[in-house]
């Protein structure tokens, strides 16, 4: 399950996110991060059956964390298959098969670089 985490600026000098890594023994891949030295925001895929546990550590030092439901949706109507959105996707999560554009949610970082390159509007993010 996809979660982002949003710190405080007086958490930062703490080791909170790898204590809840190993307190929690919960696997987590690092999607995407944004640290600028007031606040750090990271976008995780955490295994589905440790979200609760997880996130329940991280509240308990006042770090936000929401669910992720928003992904990219492709209208069939509009896309003519060209391709050119998956030069701009950096994970491969948008790809071609059989002339066909393809999508796997799971290594979607949500980064709307493809949303920005389709150049007919086929491509949305939606909850
Ligand atoms: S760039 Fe747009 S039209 Fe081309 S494959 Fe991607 S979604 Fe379809
Ligand atoms: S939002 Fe980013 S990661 Fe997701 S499909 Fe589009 S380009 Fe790829």
């Amino acid at each position: 399950m996809k979660i982002s985490i949003k710190y405080p600026s007086e958490a930062l000098d703490k080791p909170i996110f790898s204590t809840a890594i190993l307190k929690t023994n919960t696997k987590v891949n690092v999607l995407r991060a944004t640290i600028d030295g007031v606040s750090t925001e990271m976008l995780l895929d955490v295994e589905d059956s440790k979200v609760k546990k997880f996130t329940e550590f991280l509240q308990g030092y006042d770090i936000k964390v929401s669910e992720i439901r928003q992904g990219i949706y492709i209208d069939t109507e509009l896309c003519i298959d060209c391709g050119a959105c998956c030069s701009l996707c950096p994970t491969k999560a948008l790809y071609m098969e059989a002339n066909s554009l393809k999508l796997d949610e799971s290594k979607c970082i949500l980064c709307k670089n493809c949303i920005q390159g389709c150049w007919v509007g086929a491509l949305e993010m939606q909850d």
